[in-house]
């Protein structure tokens, strides 16, 4: 947690309906990081992190869609990921270090998020380790094909598995010390807390259209990351009414909110992988913010949760119905803002990846060929090197010092 969140002054609100997304996240990122960083360096990094739209898409009367895929690997983390990756760099020069490592364990959109985002930072190299055949096709071709300083470890084991080697590496000090080690997940401040900037842009939006009231804004959750950032957006002085937290089957979150009882377990597949999560890496983050008030966080938050078919289902209906195509995390968000919105209030859902993304998934549910991007597309041409490695720490150990 950051020892203290600023409250932005009111000049900034009463301006943010004139202003564009740069203006906006540069604003909100000096008021988050501007003790630690000159403020010509941040401008210079947030704007270079968020070169790529983010459109507020009206659906139907009363709900809106922000499009959060429109950066380089067609999904949210995006912002994130390439936000921390020019921050590090920023301080690895400063501090003239030799060459720092990141280590990613990856189910497949993290992954590709940060490997893209750190793509040809001088000074710092990364390792994506994933499990062999447990990644989308679509996803593997986005951090296999980069080369530079990216490179990509296939272990024979799952993700949990990549998960325990990148933990003891970091355990082990005479690697850390050898190769200045740091994590890319979104425990990392630098990497979750630019994600409260498209907040305040999707309001902005809002305003132009003379909406500024009773605004509420749906979140398909996993690790609790965007959620916990849209929070940090409110205390931050933004007027949202309530959030609402989305989950598919893996529940523990929306059975908190409904019990103030927290148990995680181990999480189950779902059409909407990236959400599957059985023990959310931000939840303690809630509880701090709200000083572990369940009160306070259920009023501020009301959960959902949705099982595949439902979620299949809403897929083909909204498609059929007003042309606009979900992919399956969107999706549960959509159908958890369906579900909590009253009367005379807006709703604006998080569609966090591209359809195209689970082409497969989506394609059945609509029953025809979606297209896939142009951007997307390029990965799946390029050539694939990986490096393979069974799970035991000590062969990782050695190919990583062989490496580096
Ligand atoms: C990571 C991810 C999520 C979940 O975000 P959290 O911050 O982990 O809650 C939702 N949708 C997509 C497409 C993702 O990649």
């Amino acid at each position: 947690m950051p020892e203290e969140i600023p409250l932005l002054p009111a000049g900034f609100f009463s301006e943010i309906v004139h202003s564009g997304v740069t203006d906006i996240a540069r604003s909100v990122a000096r008021a988050l990081f501007g003790d630690d960083i000159p403020h010509d360096e941040l401008a210079r990094i947030v704007t270079d992190a968020l070169n790529f739209e983010i459109p507020l898409v009206r659906v139907e009367e009363g709900l809106y869609a922000l499009e959060l895929f429109h950066g380089p690997t067609f999904a949210f983390k995006d912002v994130g990921a390439r936000f921390m990756a020019r921050m590090l760099s920023y301080f690895v020069q400063q501090q003239g270090q030799e060459g720092v490592t990141v280590l990613v364990a990856t189910s497949g959109d993290t992954g590709s998020a940060v490997a893209n985002g750190f793509l040809g930072v001088e000074g710092i190299r990364v390792f994506v380790l994933y499990p062999s055949g447990k990644v989308s096709d679509i996803q593997e071709a986005q951090f296999t094909t980069l080369g530079r300083n990216i490179v990509a470890v296939e272990i024979d084991g799952t993700f949990d598995d990549c998960q325990a080697l990148v933990k003891s590496a970091f355990m082990d000090e005479e690697l850390n010390r050898q190769l200045n080690l740091t994590s890319a997940n979104s425990i990392n401040v630098a990497r979750f807390l630019p994600q409260s900037f498209y907040y305040f842009h999707a309001f902005a939006q809002l305003a132009r259209l003379g909406i500024s009231r009773e605004v509420i804004i749906s979140v398909p959750s996993g690790n609790l990351g965007n959620l916990t950032a849209g929070l940090f957006a409110k205390r931050m002085g933004l007027p949202i009414k309530r959030f609402i937290a989305a989950n598919n089957r893996n529940d523990v979150f929306w059975e908190y909110l409904q019990s103030g009882r927290y148990l995680p377990r181990p999480s189950v597949q779902t059409i909407a992988n990236a959400m599957d999560v059985g023990s959310p890496s931000n939840f303690d983050r809630i509880l701090d913010l709200y000083s572990y008030s369940h009160e306070a966080i259920s009023s501020d938050i009301s959960g959902y949760r949705f099982s595949d078919g439902e979620i299949e289902s809403v897929i083909k209906r909204v498609h059929k119905e007003s042309g606009y195509l979900l992919d399956p995390h969107g999706a549960c968000a959509y159908l958890a803002l369906k579900e909590s919105k009253r009367a005379g209030e807006t709703g604006i859902f998080l569609a966090t990846a591209h359809p195209a993304k689970f082409k497969e998934s989506v394609e059945r549910c609509i029953g025809e060929e979606i297209e896939i991007p142009e951007g997307l597309a390029a990965f799946m041409k390029k050539n694939r090197e990986t490096i393979q490695l069974p799970s035991d720490f000590g062969s990782f150990r050695k190919a990583l010092i062989n490496l580096s």
